[in-house]
């Protein structure tokens, strides 16, 4: 149920997928020149991300969104970006409660809360000047599953296309939310995209996007380098695990799958009467130690850490590998008889742990 933290999408073992790297490499492991892969891979991802036009390759979801930041801030002209608490955009683009981690870039940074729409967009107006960037993940990662509201997505790109500022969307986790993004879900059109995960069918990847007017900076003025950001295997699966697995029914059938999860989950823990349930977004589920008000990122208690440490072995005990933190993420291979039992055994750690756990109305 771990589902790598959304890049096992497919499963350890999909039969395409493994078939294409290995007739992949019987042509050559390391081939430095543009592929017929590499560019039929980019169309893939160019035809399917309404914001995308053009497109170029990374080795990971954090390198292409230190690409992102940084063709914003050269065709802005301006250098600060907006970030949001509790946000992830990779190992040194962290930002916790207290603003960006020890290990964060030191590019200079704006810190505002995820999903107060109002505060937000006056942040941007009043940054006007100097804001080059806001950087959004459409559903807080590792910052907890919490999605974010269509109205507070709908505020930031008002208020950037109002200041010139970039949007960026962090796609990197919530870019299996549809054939085309949660952005196509939602219908809200960021000016870039940042992918990676799952969508090299499971090999390193990351991929950032976004407006020909933008991403043509790397045509002449802005040099982008990268010894394996083209690499054969990667290019490889992904055609394969774009075109011919993740296609629009399978990507819409996996949404819903994990909506009907969610609800089933949080209508047995409702009934079960404890302060626990899931946030999320389709596929993708967090387990919370309170009540169905979770909004925003919160500092967890020892409390929390506790119930949640425990729920993780529990699970484990029941036959369910989960994220430590709490997180789930379907991957195609898991069945709806795994589901079932999981509910089954959610449904059981609500009654078999309610005294640790605080009822629905009392808890915070
Ligand atoms: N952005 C988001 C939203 C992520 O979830 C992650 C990975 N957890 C990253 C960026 C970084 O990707 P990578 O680990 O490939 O650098």
């Amino acid at each position: 149920m771990c589902g790598e933290y959304t890049a096992g999408l497919f499963g350890h073992s999909e039969k395409r997928i493994h078939c294409a790297i290995q007739e992949a490499m019987t042509r050559g492991l390391n081939l430095a020149a543009v592929s017929r892969a590499e560019s039929e891979l980019a169309k893939l991802v160019c035809d399917r991300f309404p914001s995308i036009d053009l497109v170029r390759f990374t080795n990971s979801g954090t390198e292409a969104n230190l690409m992102a930041l940084t063709v914003a801030r050269q065709f802005t002209g301006r250098d600060t970006i907006m970030a949001f608490h509790g946000g992830y955009h990779g190992g040194v683009l962290l930002f916790t409660s207290d603003g960006p981690s020890a290990v964060t870039v030191p590019f200079p940074f704006i810190m505002a809360q995820y999903n107060d729409a109002n505060a937000a967009e006056n942040l941007v107006l009043a940054h006007r000047d100097k804001l080059a960037a806001v950087i959004v993940e459409p559903m807080l990662g590792s910052g907890g599953g919490i999605p974010a509201d269509v109205t507070f997505l709908e505020a930031l790109r008002r208020a950037t296309a109002q200041t010139g500022t970039l949007l960026i969307f962090d796609e990197v986790m919530t870019s299996r939310m549809s054939h085309g993004g949660l952005q196509k879900r939602l219908s809200i059109t960021p000016d870039l995209t940042t992918l990676g995960k799952y969508i090299a069918g499971g090999m390193s990847f990351g991929a950032f996007g976004g407006k020909a007017e933008v991403m043509s900076l790397f045509d002449g003025r802005l040099p982008h380098a990268g010894t394996f950001n083209n690499n054969v295997m990667s290019m490889a699966a992904g055609r394969v695990a774009l075109d011919e697995v993740f296609t629009a029914e399978v990507a819409d059938a996996l949404y819903e799958r994990g909506e009907q999860l969610r609800k089933d989950l949080n209508a047995r823990l409702a009934r079960a009467g404890v302060a626990m349930h899931f946030t999320g977004v389709g596929s993708v589920a967090t387990v919370h130690f309170r009540n169905a008000t979770v909004r925003s990122p919160y500092a967890p208690t020892s409390n929390d850490d506790s119930l949640r440490e425990l729920f993780f072995l529990d699970m484990l005990k029941a036959g369910f590998y989960l994220a430590r933190r709490g997180m789930l993420a379907l991957s195609l291979v898991i069945e709806q008889i795994d589901l079932d039992r999981f509910v089954e055994a959610v449904e059981e750690f609500a009654i078999l742990r309610q005294r640790f756990l605080r009822p629905i109305s009392a808890a915070a």
